[in-house]
């Protein structure tokens, strides 16, 4: 089983948790891996909050590649 783990700053974690759990599904389930050349499920997720955007990071849950998906802030 694939260790999976996520941590967020607090103003990441803010952001995330005004997006419903099907759109956050949704997104983690459809990260675009360069390595597997499909959208892939992120595993190990960080959040970091910037100005107008969430940043998202992880790896491959199917190869492990570093994987990245930005959030626009549409408040
Ligand atoms: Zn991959």
């Amino acid at each position: 089983m694939i260790h999976d783990s996520s941590s967020f700053s607090p103003e990441a974690q803010q952001r995330w948790d005004n997006v419903s759990d099907s759109v956050k599904q949704k997104i983690r389930a459809n990260v675009w891996c360069v390595a597997c050349r499909q959208p892939m499920t992120m595993i190990n997720m960080t959040g970091t909050a910037e100005e107008t955007t969430l940043v998202l990071r992880g790896h491959c849950g199917s190869c492990g590649h570093t994987v990245a998906r930005v959030l626009e802030d549409h408040q």
